[in-house]
Parts: C-alpha cells; structure tokens; sequence
C-alpha cells in the first residue's frame, strides 16, 4: 500500500500539472452518489449506515454483520472482517470510527489513545470533549495514513505508546498546561472554547491556534522521542535544529523576559520555534502534517495548478536538506505546490475578510527542516514495515495487550 505521501506525489505527478486532467476527486462518495464527509455516521440523502474504517483510510457503507450490532462494509465478501461501532458512538464523542469485532478494545484506535476525558455531568465538556475528538480523529487518520506508529500507552504498548489525558482546570486552580511527556499528551479542554482560545491567541501574539494544531505540534514532541532521541538521526538533527541539551527551563524564561530573537524569521516557522531546539522541531512537524493534509485535501477535490492563477517562487533542489536523497524531486513537488495552494488560499480568505489560511512563511532554512523530518517518517515506516515482514517470517507478528494504566473519568 502506497504512504499518504506517495499518493499525493503521484496524483500531483498525474493532475496537477497534466493538461488533461480527470475532473474527478477522490472524496468519499454514499452509495447513492453524494458525497460524504470524514466525520459522518449516516447519509443524509439515503438514510445508508456510514463508518470509517481506519486501515482503509475510509468512510464505508455498512450493511447488518452476522450478529446483532456488528457491520460489514457495503460489497465484501462474508469472511471478510465484521466490525463494530466505537464504543464512543453513542457518548458526547460520536465517534464514527469501526472496530474489527475481533479485537480486543471496545474503542477504536484513536479512542482508545484517551486515559483520561473530562466529566461529562459538565455539558460544556461534552461540547468540549466533541470538538476535541473530532481533531484527534483528524490527527491519528493522517498518521496511520503516513505509516507512524499509532499505538495507544494505555491499552496496548505501555513503554513506546502515546495517550492523551484530556483534562479541564479546577476553578481554584492550577490551570492545566497543554504539553507532552514520556508519551503523555495533556491536552487543557478549554481550547475546544472558541473564545477562550480566540482570547490566548491575542494574548500570545499567536498568528494561528487550533485544537489540530495542538495536536499536531504535541505529537511532534512524542516522535521526538520515539524516532529522533539515540537513533542514528539525533546528531543530525543537532547540526539541523541546535543541541537540545540546553537547558529548556532557562530557554523558556529567557522567551518569557526578553520576546523571540529579532531574526526568527529567517530561521524558524514561528516565534515559538526560537525557544528551543525542541520546541522548533515540535513547530515544524506540526507544519509538515498542515502542509501534507491541506494538500491531500485540495487534491481531494480535484483542484490543480491549473485553478490557480498564481506565480510563486519556486523553492530549488538545493534548497531541500537532502537533494540526494531518491524521493528529493518529490518532496520539492510537495512544497511547491503547496506554496502556490497557500498563496491563492490566502487570498480567498482575505476576500472574506477572515485571517489568512496559512499566516506563516517558510524560509529556506525551514524547508531543509521539513524535508529532514520527511525523511525520518520515511524511514519510520520503511523500518515499520521491514519489521512486520521480519515478524511474519518468524511466524506472525505477537499482539501484547497489556493493560499498564486504568482509564479514568469514563462514566
Ligand atoms: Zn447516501
Ligand atoms: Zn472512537
Ligand atoms: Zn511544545
């Protein structure tokens, strides 16, 4: 099966330069012919049961299983696998996600990622906690999609894994910091409060805060440590990002008293890369998964370069971390294109006198920065995949289910 990053270089090898091209999108379609969106549970046109199945990347058809709450998708086979609904379907999450009916979790694999959800008794948190998983579905679609370990710390993998405690400050304080460690992304619910948000937006002089964007940015931090900390990449990534030794209390005070270097523009995507090597490295991979999903989505919709009446300065080979590297055509293709996407999406969004779609701009030593963590995910999951074929060969790859934390507030 071809990587999220594959597809989308052959469609914008085949579309978007191609003078003919197929006016056709690679949305999801009911069996009724209209289109149907990520988050669906059931067509609003024909009534039909939909369900997205993560390992096809898919929202399905469902028809009736062999027994009572089970599903099959719509055209396979009857030994083909049945599933289930996330036990979050019916819970202020409505989760629209599908459990093959074998596996031993009762949620899916973005749900069962959660060791810790709001109180529910509250309605703000289930307004919160709705919105939250909505963006994580969003998150963990577009890693398994890139072939990234997915594996949840609570259920399945207590060492190497990655939860989620989803928590809201206590009136008396003290307020819930949104951050990462070891594997554990807490997540302060009240970013799911427009206003809130809106609120420490300004406040931060941020151009741009959005759950998926915590998200994305958090868990940069957890593949810091699962794909760059002692691995062969960690010397590279010194000489790329800076020593990751400084001491990161310090680097946060002196952000905190003095404000970003002047010049962080020329070196880092955002002023809250300049903290520190860690922080410039959670910042750009959270714009390497902007930057690969937006695409996605505009080729999705059939657009190509032809839609977009738009002369931006190409970046060069050379300009990439690696133009050696056999996928470097590839991987410039990408940014390109993404640029002259961004710079028409920009427009459109002024046109509506909103924020712009993408306030941010990739300098030269940013783009060797993107392209490095384009390699150390290629590499994730080339490794992933000799891995399961090494473990197939000796027999079939061990499923461990280890239950090393109990999951706490579900009602
Ligand atoms: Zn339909
Ligand atoms: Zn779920
Ligand atoms: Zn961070």
């Amino acid at each position: 099966m071809n990587t999220l990053i594959e597809n989308i270089a052959k469609r914008l090898v085949d579309v978007w330069r191609s003078p003919d091209v197929p006016r056709r999108g690679h949305t999801y379609r009911c069996q009724c012919g209209r289109p149907i969106f990520f988050r669906n549970s059931v067509c609003l046109a024909c009534d039909a049961v939909l369900g997205y199945e993560p390992e096809r990347a898919e929202v399905c058809v469902l028809e009736r299983g062999p027994t009572a709450d089970t599903w099959r998708v719509l055209g396979d086979s009857p030994e083909a696998t049945a599933f289930r609904r996330c036990e979050s379907f019916n819970m202020a999450a409505g989760c629209n996600w599908l459990v093959p009916v074998a596996h031993p979790s009762a949620l899916c694999i973005s749900c069962r990622l959660n060791r810790t959800i709001p109180d529910l008794s509250d309605p703000d948190n289930c307004r919160y906690w709705r919105s939250i998983e909505i963006a994580k579905r969003r998150l963990v679609s577009q890693l398994l999609a890139l072939g990234l370990p997915v594996r949840s710390k609570v259920e399945e993998d207590p060492d190497r894994g990655v939860m989620f405690d989803l928590l809201r400050s206590p009136p008396e304080g003290p307020r819930v910091m949104t951050c990462h460690g070891n594997g554990l992304i807490t997540l302060n619910v009240e970013e799911a409060d427009d206003s809130i948000r809106e609120k420490t937006r300004y406040e931060m002089r941020e151009p741009y805060r959005t759950l998926l964007g915590h998200f994305r940015h958090e868990i940069g931090h957890y593949y810091w440590d699962r794909l760059i900390a002692g691995t062969p990449w960690h010397e590279k990534f010194r000489a790329l990002y800076g020593d990751e030794r400084e001491d990161y209390a310090a680097a946060l005070r002196r952000n905190y008293k003095n404000g970003p270097p002047l010049d962080w523009r020329d070196r880092h995507i955002s002023s809250y890369a300049s903290v520190h090597p860690w922080e410039d490295w959670a910042e750009c991979f959270a714009h390497y998964l902007h930057l690969v999903d937006s695409l996605d989505t505009a080729l999705g919709f059939g657009l190509t370069a032809d839609d977009i009446e738009m002369e931006v300065e190409p970046f060069l080979l050379e300009d990439l971390y690696d133009p050696e590297d056999p996928d470097a055509a590839r991987a410039l293709s990408l940014v390109n294109s993404w640029m002259e996407l961004v710079t028409a999406m920009n427009e459109l969004a002024r046109s509506m006198g909103q924020q712009d779609f993408y306030p941010f701009v990739i300098s030269r030593p940013v783009l060797r920065k993107m392209h490095f963590i384009e390699l150390v995910v290629k590499n994730a999951r080339e490794s992933a995949e000799s891995a399961v074929m090494a473990s197939c060969a000796g027999g079939g790859p061990e499923v461990a289910q280890v239950t090393a934390f109990s999951r706490r507030a579900w009602k």
